[in-house]
């Protein structure tokens, strides 16, 4: 595998003016090609620093890539320093030159500068990228075996450059290609999905396998790099079966979906509606559900029931189930279910109720009784049966308390639909 460093030059980015993004844009590409980046440089605008940094990253990778400093300025001297850390000269480019009289005429710049000029100096011998949103060309250069490819700072003319010029040059010289697919699972921490897939993940140098946590999910990157996309395939496809057979349970999608979008297709290819009471999430799970293009043909309706007013007027909860055991209550989540359900036209209907947070179990936030934050139940209505689900989770605050909610409604509504058929 290649490896690579990255050198992005200009003093504002490290006066902390300018966010260092490229680097992020240009290293996921460079490891989408196979490329394995192995350092960030910045570096302010200053020759000797510069000189220093590109020598240390060639001694430490096959590529290096700059970005920034290729501009008319006399303060953008990359493509100098690089020319002679190299021992390269610069040469005159006829090409270079034509496309940036071109430029100025069109803008009717009359004053054409000679440091305008110096953009259609490039390095001898180096394959020139023309710069379609701006005027400084790029640049690969190779020499002993090592390349430099020399991008500008501007991200809309970076990004342009990397696209058609830098990929296909280095998709061109290498023989490998890429091919990964992100697993999702709900309901299993990071860690302990990561010890589930152990004999997937230790010691496997390809495919390798790489966990990382989202909100209250978690996903797996599987990745393998061989000459034909055949191969990488077929190396991943087997690593997905064996995550299936390791932490299947917790598995809801192989193709990066997110939760609503695995249960719209559930509902779906079943031909099934769906109705949903919510508490503690206002209709954040309908929203969630309906942003999903063809949400109609699954979605009948949504009930935000916040006060218990409404939980008894619009779902038929009965007084006494909040009065005895609280709005924030299995019975409570269970009556709002069996309402939502016959108060619908829906096949199968789920709800929430709990504590959101900040604050614990007060008047207008579900009435908690007390419970503490993090306190919440579920409750389905399907098939003639109901089911209710008690969770205390970990307070993450509480826009990630309620989106968690709706991710477990989903989950309740994946697995009841799966388990019934
Ligand atoms: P120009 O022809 O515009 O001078 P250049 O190649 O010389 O291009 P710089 O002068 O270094 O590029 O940077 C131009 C602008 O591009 C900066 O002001 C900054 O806004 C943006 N920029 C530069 N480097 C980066 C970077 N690494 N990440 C994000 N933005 C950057
Ligand atoms: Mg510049």
């Amino acid at each position: 595998m290649p490896t690579a460093s990255l050198i992005a030059v200009g003093t504002e980015l490290l006066f902390g003016q300018t966010v260092n993004t490229n680097a992020a844009y240009i290293s996921e590409q460079l490891q989408l090609l196979g490329v394995s980046v192995l350092y960030h440089f910045t570096v302010g605008d200053n020759p000797g620093r510069l000189k220093q940094t590109i020598e240390y990253a060639f001694e430490e990778s096959d590529i290096v890539v700059t970005t920034g400093g290729l501009g008319p300025t006399q303060d953008d001297l990359t493509k100098e320093v690089l020319a002679e850390t190299l021992g390269v000269p610069l040469v005159y480019d006829e090409e270079a030159m034509a496309r940036l009289t071109a430029i100025m005429n069109d803008i009717g710049r009359i004053n054409f500068t000679e440091n305008n000029k110096k953009q259609a100096w490039v390095p001898a011998g180096a394959a020139v990228f023309y710069n379609d949103a701006g005027t400084a060309p790029g640049f690969a250069l190779e020499k002993g075996g090592k390349t430099a490819i020399a991008l500008p700072g501007p991200p809309r003319e970076m990004k342009r450059m990397m696209l058609q010029s830098v990929i296909p040059y280095l998709s061109e010289k290498s023989d490998a290609v890429i091919y990964s697919k992100i697993l999702r699972f709900y309901g299993i921490g990071e860690s302990a999905l990561e010890t589930a897939l152990l004999p997937i993940i230790d010691g496997q140098t390809d495919p390798t396998a790489a966990t990382y946590a989202k909100e209250g999910e978690c996903a797996v990157r599987i990745s393998s790099m061989r000459r034909t996309k055949e191969e990488a395939a077929a190396a991943v496809d087997a690593a997905v079966r064996r995550a299936g057979e390791l932490a299947g349970d917790y598995l809801f999608s192989t193709e990066d979906e997110d939760l609503p979008q695995v249960v719209y297709e559930i509902l779906r290819e079943r031909g099934l509606t769906l109705a949903a009471a919510e508490s503690c999430t206002g209709g954040l799970f309908a929203g969630g559900l309906t942003s999903i293009p063809g949400a109609s043909e699954v979605f009948d309706r949504g009930f935000v029931t916040y006060s218990n007013e409404s939980k008894i007027a619009l779902l038929g909860v009965r007084p006494e189930t909040i009065e005895c055991f609280g709005a924030v209550s299995g019975p409570c989540a269970l009556e709002m279910a069996e309402g939502a359900l016959s108060r619908s036209d829906a096949d199968i209907a789920v709800s929430v109720t709990g504590i959101a947070g900040p604050g614990g179990g007060g008047a207008g936030d579900g009435d908690g009784g007390g419970k503490p934050v993090g306190t919440v139940f579920f409750g389905i209505a399907y098939n003639g049966k109901t089911e209710v689900r008690e969770r205390y989770f970990r307070d993450r605050g509480r826009r990630v308390n309620r989106q968690v909610c709706v991710l477990e409604m989903c989950d309740f509504v994946r697995r009841k639909i799966l388990e019934e058929k």
